[in-house]
């Protein structure tokens, strides 16, 4: 096992109950007898992947969506007798599951605890039950607390909250109602992303790139050079163009620095850009696609990242459950072979996501390049700008470097 080559898997179940109106993931409601179908596919596809994979010790699992957390129990333990089955799987490993407060109930929690499922991850949004209405959520704070304490009873000791900040008409007063409200429950982990409105979501229509509506039914807008038409029935329309508008940058930026320190004083350490965490309770799976290290996805839509090439999977649920996926790859629609300068660029966008930042030696160990040699002229400007520190062997951003992060970042793209 200690040679074995380390290998994280991701799984996607693309199915929701029903689709929030910010969301551009690819999931979708279903029938539940696709639920079946489904899984039968995506377990022929482990089994067909799983043989490339003879050497790899998988150290974490993530199953996502969609929401996993709507299967039937019996498909979740079946799906892990399978993947136990198939792979090499760490003693240790981190294995999480995504729910959603409106679809948990104990006979799922004490199958996911019987599969080895060892992490939750709810996805709250918000403790305001407007704010969760506004959102498209099909879940209240009430239902969420009693998932909560229901996954407790079982003995997760793991447990992750995603919230959403920057909603329409929210305010710090009641982003941090939410906070306080999640705080309280203790939970191990807390993410806390910005809401970003998607093109071709409800969101979009309501506040498009710039927070103003797209205009009529059936007229085509036109912004950066682009075309979009309204994707909602006239009666959703007018119901989107009543919310209120989004908070403002300055709003957005002291939420941002509120959320820090108001999670600092109760013991959470944020580890990565929107990820905060008690001492140890970082997400094991996640930093490790800040890191690079190879990751398998499997299901509709996943991607994988495997000695330096990418895969991508099918998007079509329809010609997926119709592939055959006994071979390995069967399931891949494109596969694209990364250049050493995009690797070394990527390793950089992705590594100075987490608050420890990138190191030198590790850049060489990786690459075979002197990372201050190649980024001299970007680390000079950036270090006059105040918005990285070196202290080597790592360079990392600074609190004004994290609110431009993605300016920083294309500071690393090499010609
Ligand atoms: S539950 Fe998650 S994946 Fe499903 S529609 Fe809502 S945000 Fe998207």
């Amino acid at each position: 096992m200690m040679n074995k080559r380390e290998l994280e898997l991701y799984i996607h179940i693309p199915f929701c109950a029903r689709k929030c109106a910010y969301c551009d993931f690819l999931s979708f409601a279903v029938p539940e007898s696709t639920y079946r179908d489904y899984m039968d596919k995506l377990i022929e596809e482990i089994y067909g992947q799983s043989l490339c994979f003879p050497d790899s010790c998988v150290i974490s699992i993530f199953l996502g969506g969609g929401t996993p957390s709507l299967l039937p129990a019996d498909l979740i333990g079946e799906l892990f007798a399978v993947l136990y089955g198939c792979f090499t799987i760490a003693e240790d490993a981190e294995i999480t599951i995504e729910a959603n407060p409106g679809t948990l109930t104990m006979e799922k929690l004490e199958v996911y605890r019987e599969s080895g499922i060892n992490r939750l991850s709810l996805g709250l949004q918000s403790a305001d039950d407007m704010e969760l209405k506004m959102l498209g959520r099909i879940h209240t704070f009430d239902d969420f607390l009693k998932s909560y304490q229901r996954a407790r009873q079982v003995g997760f000791d793991n447990i992750s909250v995603d919230l959403m900040s920057a909603l329409p008409g929210q305010d710090l007063h009641s982003w941090k109602n939410t906070l306080r409200k999640v705080m309280m429950l203790k939970p191990e982990h807390i993410s806390a992303y910005s809401l970003i409105i998607e093109e071709g979501t409800p969101f979009y229509e309501r506040y498009g790139r710039d927070g103003e509506p797209l205009e009529e039914e059936g007229v085509f807008s036109q912004r950066d050079g682009c075309q979009a038409k309204s994707i909602l029935p006239g009666n959703d329309r007018e119901r989107y163009r009543e919310l209120p508008p989004l908070p403002d940058e300055e709003t957005d930026r002291r939420i941002y620095h509120m959320t820090r320190e108001l999670l600092a004083s109760q013991g959470y350490e944020r580890y990565e850009i929107s990820n905060y965490a008690r001492p140890g309770m970082e997400c094991r799976h996640n930093i490790g696609y800040w890191t690079g290290v190879d990751y398998l996805g499997l299901g509709l839509g996943s991607s994988s990242y495997i000695g330096g090439y990418r895969y991508h999977n099918e998007t079509g649920l329809k010609k997926y459950l119709s592939l055959d996926l006994r071979e390995a790859g069967a399931a891949a629609r494109e596969i694209q072979e990364l250049s050493l300068e995009e690797k070394m660029e990527e390793f950089m966008f992705l590594g100075l996501r987490m608050m420890q930042g990138v190191s030198g030696n590790e850049f060489l160990g990786r690459f075979g390049r002197n990372m201050w040699k190649l980024y001299d002229k970007a680390f000079r400007k950036l270090q006059d700008q105040g918005l990285i520190e070196i202290e080597a062997p790592w360079v990392r951003l600074t609190g004004r470097g994290i609110d431009v992060s993605n300016r920083v970042f294309s500071e690393f793209l090499l010609d």
